[in-house]
């Protein structure tokens, strides 16, 4: 569903102001402290960010892919720990139940998602299944009008806040078609999380093991069929990489701004740096690369929207802004010299920032594995 263009209009300068305003002074902090400060989530609330995927009659904004990945791309103007507080309620934490939910189950959980009351999780990775996806081994077995759900899941982020898992678990015999989705709340007996662990970057967004130790789960929790839950699973990604390439894109263009302001007043051989050709030249690579990204972005948004397949174009997208952002924060240390690598400057933040995007939603292999099988498939 596409909004009124002026309501749009107001809600991305809304988020521009907020993120300028309110987000980008408590960068230094957040990453410190690896938290989010409760005032601001308060905030996020208030904008209507948790609900903004979630259609309207359940209370949330209702943004089509193409609005979305517009409010996403602003988002990316600070650290991508600040998008985390909502991104799962807005994006793999809700869609299986958007796409594969029945009445009940919507009308019971989406309100309160669209709304921030609870925060919800994606719940597929385990100790031995990462990139093998398919290869889930937590098991539920059906006991009369419940699923006795037994494994773990790890680094399932906004585990230590959430308050309802989509959990991928097997119900049938090996591989994808034996895998089902299940609606868990975290309240279930036999639900424990995990110490959120240590990481590289994005300080203030939280990953946990969550076990799964025989939680009795409603056999009407169930999202979809028996062995549906991998298809499930595999369409909450594709529209979950094509967000991920816009925050991709939205990092670079602060990357390259913060670049080229520092370029612009920092002198060495008597003028400032950006009258270096050797320094233009990793400006306009980056802008260049961005460029591409956002347009690429924004395609397969209108593609989404138009209700195509964009398993392979999602894979694409972000496979190619999360490799961008990459070479764009590194080449940002690089004209910050030695301030790049000093925290106060927030550049070596942002480097230490992205690097997961690279890694998460499946890894570059695994969008390059992707693209080329869905490029075989259709023949080229
Ligand atoms: C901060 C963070 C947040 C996360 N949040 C969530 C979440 O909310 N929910 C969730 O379910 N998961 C989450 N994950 C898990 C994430 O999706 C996995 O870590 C990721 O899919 C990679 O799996 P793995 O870590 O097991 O790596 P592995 O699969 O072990 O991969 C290791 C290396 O081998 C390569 N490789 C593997 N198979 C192949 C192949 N066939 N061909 C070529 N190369 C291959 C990989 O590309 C990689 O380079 C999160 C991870 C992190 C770090």
């Amino acid at each position: 569903m596409t909004l009124d263009p002026a309501v749009f209009d107001a809600l991305l300068d809304a988020v521009r102001r907020f993120v300028c305003e309110r987000l980008r002074p408590l960068e230094a902090q957040v990453d410190r402290e690896d938290a989010v400060p409760e005032h601001i989530v308060e905030e996020m609330r208030a904008l209507g960010l948790f609900g903004l995927s979630i259609p309207e009659e359940y209370g949330g904004v209702g943004l089509s892919m193409d609005e979305e990945v517009r409010v996403v791309l602003e988002l990316g103007r600070t650290t991508p720990a600040f998008r985390s507080v909502f991104g799962t309620n807005v994006g793999i934490g809700s869609q299986g139940l958007v796409m594969a939910g029945t009445a009940a189950q919507k009308s019971e959980w989406l309100p309160r998602i669209a709304s921030g009351e609870i925060i919800t999780s994606f719940a597929l990775t385990e100790p031995g299944a990462g990139s093998d996806s398919a290869a889930v081994q937590t098991k539920a077995v059906r006991h009369g009008g419940n699923y006795r759900i037994s494994g773990t899941k790890r680094y399932i982020t906004n585990a230590d806040k959430a308050a309802l898992f989509t959990v991928m678990a097997r119900t049938g015999g090996e591989g994808a078609r034996g895998v089902s989705a299940f609606l868990v709340p975290a309240d279930l007996a036999g639900v424990s999380i995990g110490a959120p662990e240590k990481k590289m970057g994005q300080q203030g967004a939280h990953v946990c093991d969550v076990n799964l130790d025989d939680v009795a789960v409603p056999a009407a929790n169930r999202l979809g069929e028996e062995g549906e839950g991998f298809k499930v699973a595999m369409r909450v990604l594709d529209r979950g990489r094509l967000s991920i390439a816009a925050l991709c894109v939205g990092i670079a263009e602060r990357l390259i701004a913060d670049a080229v302001g520092y370029a612009a007043e920092r002198k060495q051989f008597g003028k400032a740096i950006a009258e270096f050709q050797l320094v233009q030249a990793m400006i306009a690579d980056s802008k260049t690369e961005a460029m591409a990204a956002r347009a690429l972005v924004l395609e397969v948004a209108a593609q989404k929207d138009r209700s195509e397949n964009i398993t392979m174009e999602a894979a694409a997208a972000k496979y190619f802004a999360s490799e961008m952002v990459g070479r764009v924060a590194d080449r940002a240390v690089q004209i910050f010299g030695g301030a790049g690598y000093i925290a106060d400057y927030g550049i070596e933040r942002l480097y230490r920032d992205v690097r997961l995007f690279r890694l998460y939603e499946g890894t570059s292999q695994v969008q390059q594995i992707i693209i080329a099988r869905e490029t075989m498939k259709r023949g080229g």
